[in-house]
């Protein structure tokens, strides 16, 4: 495929030209006019394209041709995790169990569904080092906004007035909106310059008003935290509690667990890791897991087991409530059970070995044309500086299109902040599903248009 511009149906349009077959009728009826005043009818043309219903399907499959997606091209945006996702946990989504369980079907009646829920609210457990877990937040963005107010409702439990959140300046932009809808006031962490969280900062900023301090770890720059074990216990040693944004799972499962490092609670995002496909607006999930100080908190439903019967938990009277209609987004929640059961745990450590390694191989391979904006090993994706383009790092990027590969993230000048000085650069997370065939073609991509863009012959 290569671009072909296709017009816009504006363009396209014919006076006179309708998809209606039938204009008009001769049975005798009143016209659509009739059944309106007079002043209710526009006197001036609506200005809409016109053209026949088949011009109309020829534009629209066109153009969906056009669109780019893993299954036609690598997609290396950083932040997004754009990996290949198994069509066989689709075909398992799809069984009639779940695909036809009515959402207002009696709890009793769906006994096989809280088996798997409560399964894999283990398994989320197991791998993130918390205690408990609540599967129905839709999104990433959702599962923040579960786990703040659940900090929320601690404080507020405990009777202690913390109004402030801390937010590290390297997280999500999704962050700060969550920690705003909860009722923080947010201060911004700054970033050192080495891309970590700047400790000496935190320390002035650390006081009884803060009820915690939210990271995304490995932050967005693709790095991870040296000093999170400091960090944390200079969090709770003031009394405030720790939300990790768990969203780059890709590169920690099997290595290593936020549990462990200290935090209280966390969300990740199964659309990102756990094989359910993203992008478009579908349907994601945003499980929240929390340890034993938070685990009340948790919204409903939490499956508990009683023998061999799997049932939401009836006594949640310290739960922030429901925040999701019905039992959450079943399919996708079936197909990370059916990821992490396929993978195993050996399996589940080598996708973050692999997410890694891959992301590690990009930076050094490209590192002569796109010099690394922090010069040490990367987690599962890279920021790389436009700096020695000629171009903008915005064009360079566009024009990957042109050789069937997405662009990668921007950040910096005018596109995310990003601390920094320089032209914008790219986050690359090529993810572990590209083959080293599929990595070397993408990078042979980036020196060719990169030689492109820069007017000269060979770089
Ligand atoms: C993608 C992402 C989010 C937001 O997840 P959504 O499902 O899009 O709401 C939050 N944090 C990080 C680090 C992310 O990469």
């Amino acid at each position: 495929m290569s671009a072909v511009a296709v017009k816009t149906l504006l363009e396209k349009s014919r006076p006179g030209a309708s998809g209606a077959l039938v204009t008009d009728n001769d049975f005798g009826e009143p016209g659509v006019d009739h059944y309106f005043e007079p002043s209710q009818l526009r006197t001036t043309p609506v200005g809409l394209p016109e053209l026949t219903e088949s011009e109309i399907v020829r534009h629209f499959t066109a153009l969906s041709k056009q669109s780019h997606g893993v299954d036609n091209g690598a997609y290396p945006l950083g932040s997004c995790t754009m990996k290949y996702n198994p069509k066989r946990n689709d075909v398992l989504a799809g069984m009639s169990g779940f695909r036809d369980a009515h959402p207002h079907q009696p709890p009793e009646t769906l006994t096989g569904l809280w088996e798997l829920y409560f399964h894999l609210q283990q398994h989320l457990c197991e791998i993130t080092g918390m205690s408990s877990a609540s599967l129905v937040p839709a999104a990433g963005a959702h599962g923040e906004l579960a786990g703040l107010l659940m900090i929320r409702a601690y404080f507020e439990h405990i009777n202690q007035h913390r109004p402030t959140l801390l937010i590290t300046d390297s997280a999500h932009g999704t962050n700060a909106s969550s920690a705003a809808m909860a009722g923080f006031q947010c201060w911004l962490v700054p970033t050192d310059p080495n891309g970590l969280l700047d400790i000496q900062m935190l320390d002035t900023m650390l006081d009884e008003s803060v009820a915690g301090l939210m990271m995304t770890n490995p932050s967005t720059l693709g790095l991870f935290e040296e000093n999170i074990q400091e960090i944390a216990s200079k969090v709770h040693a003031c009394g405030g509690l720790l939300y990790y944004d768990g969203a780059n799972m890709n590169a920690l499962m099997g290595i290593a667990r936020p549990g462990d490092m200290g935090f209280d609670v966390i969300h990740v995002n199964t659309h990102k890791t756990f094989s359910t496909p993203h992008g478009g607006g579908g349907p994601g999930a945003g499980p929240v897991a929390a340890n034993h100080l938070l685990e009340p908190f948790l919204p409903g439903p939490v499956v508990v087991r009683s023998g061999n019967t799997f049932m939401p938990d009836p006594d949640r009277s310290l739960s922030i409530g429901r925040i999701k209609s019905h039992h959450g987004h079943v399919a996708v929640l079936v197909r990370a059970y059916a990821y992490i059961l396929t993978l195993g745990a050996r399996g589940l450590r080598q996708v973050s070995e692999n997410a890694v390694l891959n992301a590690n191989y990009v930076q050094a391979r490209l590192a002569d044309l796109f010099p690394p904006v922090f010069n040490r090993l990367c987690m599962h994706e890279t920021l790389l500086s436009g700096s020695r383009l000629e171009t903008e790092t915005a064009y360079f990027a566009k024009k990957l299109i042109d050789h069937i590969l997405h662009p990668p993230t921007m950040l910096g000048a005018g596109c995310v902040y990003f601390p920094g000085n320089l032209k914008a650069a790219m986050l690359i997370e090529p993810t572990e599903t590209e083959s080293l065939d599929s990595l070397d073609e993408m990078i042979e991509v980036f020196r060719q248009v990169f030689s492109e863009s820069s007017g000269s012959a060979e770089p």
